[in-house]
């Protein structure tokens, strides 16, 4: 059973788009869909919510996920942070396309000054779809959003009945049902009927742990992801740091391998003075630090995705850290 007691708890849900808030012509139209409720529209459709929480919502956006820039994703935080610092509040649930749920899920688990629970919850088909997954889905992340084993486990990810740190998940499929993931580092917990079942808890610092806050931070800095390949040029690096780019981050091959081309990346990087850290393509795994690393002071990633890494570089430049420091905080974070 759900929390025993007879206060429900009160539960914040922040809408920002995505397919959980989509719709499409019809039951079978799995892809050609446009976000088209807002949350609370969203939440008439899992009445069931408000036999397990009180519920209220705000909604700082209303997009596709894969369209969330810096400024919309600081006005996310925001809200979140504002919701997490009332004391009325017991949790919050974000609502959130997939595409980009673990950009966002990361940015909030580095940045919430809180313990209480924070679930992200998204959907891999649109609220018209046959066999929708967005109510259910919408349900579990509330559920989990009033129960106390969720307290102090950080940002998590309530999707397909499986709980994840916002450290681990990504989004490994372009349109499967279980495409949202932990990789080699699995599920916090799952969720079976009215049941939330934690079997692990993250190890690294997050949410009232980090060193990282919203506080001044009146915008993000422009962090740059490249994709290394065979024969790949110098040039889109070189054009990263002419539009000003304050970090590079490279998808590198295997442990973070560097082409030539990307390995002059790193060179331009270094004479300006720009951070250039090495993640690894493969989306899973510890990129190892290299002796050459040093030759043009180049980051491990340590065992963050490029997408996540670029996350932790542009909230560790924004406060001050430079080359130097960054080692310690991709190995600490
Ligand atoms: N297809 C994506 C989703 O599942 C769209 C988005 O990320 O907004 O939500």
């Amino acid at each position: 059973m759900h929390e025993q007691g007879n206060r429900r708890k009160h539960v914040v849900v922040i809408g920002t788009g995505g397919t959980i808030a989509s719709s499409g012509a019809d039951a079978i139209d799995f892809h050609n869909y446009s976000v088209s409720s807002t949350v609370e529209q969203i939440l008439t459709a899992v009445p069931e919510a408000g036999q397990i929480a009180r519920l209220s919502s705000t909604q700082p956006a209303n997009v596709d996920s894969f369209m969330i820039d810096n400024s919309v994703l600081l006005a996310v935080a925001r809200a979140a942070k504002d919701a997490v610092q009332d004391d009325a509040v017991d949790g919050i649930v974000i609502t959130h396309g997939t595409d980009t749920l673990e950009e966002t899920a990361y940015f909030l688990h580095l940045v919430l000054p809180t313990n209480k629970p924070v679930v992200v919850v998204g959907a891999m088909r649109p609220a018209t779809a046959m066999s929708a997954d967005g109510p259910l889905n919408l349900f579990n992340a509330i559920l989990a959003a009033t129960n106390s084993s969720s307290v102090q486990k950080g940002v998590l990810v309530v999707v397909n009945g499986h709980i994840y740190s916002a450290r681990d998940v990504m989004k490994r499929d372009t349109s499967s049902i279980d495409a949202i993931d932990g990789g080699k580092y699995g599920i916090l917990g799952e969720i079976s009927g009215e049941n939330v079942n934690f079997v692990h808890a993250p190890v690294k610092p997050h949410t009232s742990n980090s060193e990282f806050s919203l506080f001044g931070l009146d915008e993000l800095p422009h962090v740059d992801v490249l994709f290394d390949h065979q024969s790949a040029g110098p040039h889109l690096y070189e054009a990263a740091l002419a539009a000003g780019a304050k970090g590079i981050v490279v998808a590198g091959t295997g442990n973070g391998s560097l082409s030539a081309g990307a390995r002059q990346g790193a060179a331009y990087a270094h004479d300006a003075g720009i951070p250039f850290i090495r993640a690894s393509r493969t989306g899973q795994g510890i990129v190892a630090s290299l002796k050459s690393d040093s030759e043009h002071g180049i980051i491990s990633a340590n065992s963050l995705t490029p997408q996540k890494a670029r996350v932790l570089a542009m909230l560790a430049i924004a406060h001050g850290e430079g080359v130097v420091g960054l080692q310690d905080v991709f190995d600490n974070y």
